[in-house]
């Protein structure tokens, strides 16, 4: 074995064992991208087991309340009404239609319900809905999310008031290269929404996207930046774009799954008590390659990505590949972040 690499990874090692409240560096995390693939996986699947059980997923459904339309212009998104993609546009579901579709989730053993509104912000009656969607999930005894876009002071409030546990509101990527994304909003402005939702005491899922044409530095940096939050999220959705045809980032430059296998296990390493959400981009992913982010440390799934309240082949399809690889669905209250609350 070379000695210089040897001591280069003891080096690796060294930088980036530290604490998790500790500040990582996008120059540690690089780092960690670099590790030879083996030894990056054993890391992140040891840190993994210090703080989860290795073979339990958690499982959450995601429903569209209202979908297209949107007036903002993420470049990764079909949603947005400026790109021509084909989405139809359907104004915000009913309280009963949502509940229906929250059984059918927890039926197939979903413990968390996000509900997400393409939306740059709820107005005011429309969030009063939505708290009285909140409320009924929460009464199925699910935990519940909502992704909702930009609060205004004071919303947060009135859905921590409603029962929400936690609010998602991704970063998207890095700082730097945020205004290639989306020019219809700061990242600054992202922040300041999160900023009021731990305010409220509420939860935060927060993550980004990757294959979007960013560099590994990019990829690096983003982790560190959810890394640092204080406290870190408690989920972090780690996203593949999809390319949809009509939207500006069709085309993109695909990114190796392996680069994003590496992606998922340096978000467990920077964020051992997270849950690390295997998010879009499942879908189109072989079997080979999501068995490959469970080893990275990814515990968490979109259940049935389409979840309607007939039908839902893809959870079957899960379910299998649960079963041929030993997984098994995470309880509800099994997560660091449950235990926490609990105290
Ligand atoms: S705010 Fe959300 S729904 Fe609207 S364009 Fe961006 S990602 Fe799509």
């Amino acid at each position: 074995m070379d000695s210089t690499s040897v001591n280069e990874r003891a080096a690796v090692r060294a930088d980036t064992s530290r604490a998790a409240t500790a500040a990582w560096s996008v120059d540690a995390v690089e780092a960690l991208y670099a590790l030879p693939f083996n030894d990056l996986m054993h890391r992140a699947q040891t840190v993994h087991r210090e703080h989860f059980d290795a073979n339990a997923v958690q499982l959450s459904a995601l429903l569209s309340i209202k979908t297209g339309g949107c007036p903002e212009d993420c470049g990764y998104c079909p949603q947005a009404a400026r790109h021509h993609t084909g989405v139809e546009n359907e104004s915000l579901l009913s309280v009963d239609d949502v509940l229906a579709a929250a059984r059918a989730a927890r039926a197939k053993g979903a413990t968390r319900f996000c509900m997400g509104a393409a939306w740059r912000g709820p107005k005011q009656r429309d969030l009063e809905r939505v708290a009285d969607m909140v409320k009924a999930v929460r009464g199925l005894g699910m935990e519940t999310c909502a992704t909702l876009g930009m609060l205004k002071p004071g919303q947060a409030g009135q859905l921590k008031a409603a029962g929400l546990d936690y609010y998602n509101h991704n970063i998207d990527t890095a700082g730097e290269f945020y205004g290639e994304i989306v020019t219809t909003r700061t990242q600054d402005q992202r922040l300041d929404t999160l900023e009021q939702v731990r305010d409220a005491g509420l939860h935060v899922c927060c993550g980004g996207i990757v294959g979007m044409g960013e560099t590994r530095r990019t990829r690096a940096a983003l982790i560190a930046q959810l890394a640092n939050m204080d406290p870190c999220p408690e989920s972090v959705p780690i996203n593949n774009l999809v390319q949809v045809e009509g939207t500006p980032l069709h085309g993109a430059e695909v990114l190796d799954p392996f680069e994003f296998v590496r992606t998922i296990a340096c978000a467990r390493i920077t964020m051992p008590t997270a849950l690390v959400r295997l998010s879009a981009g499942r879908q189109e992913m072989p079997e080979g390659i999501q068995a490959l982010c469970f080893l990275a440390g990814a515990n968490s799934i979109f259940y049935g990505e389409k979840l309607l309240t007939t039908g839902n082949p893809e959870a079957e399809k899960d379910a299998a590949l649960f079963e041929r690889l030993g997984l098994r669905a995470m309880e509800l209250g099994a997560t660091p972040e449950a235990a926490h609350a609990r105290r």
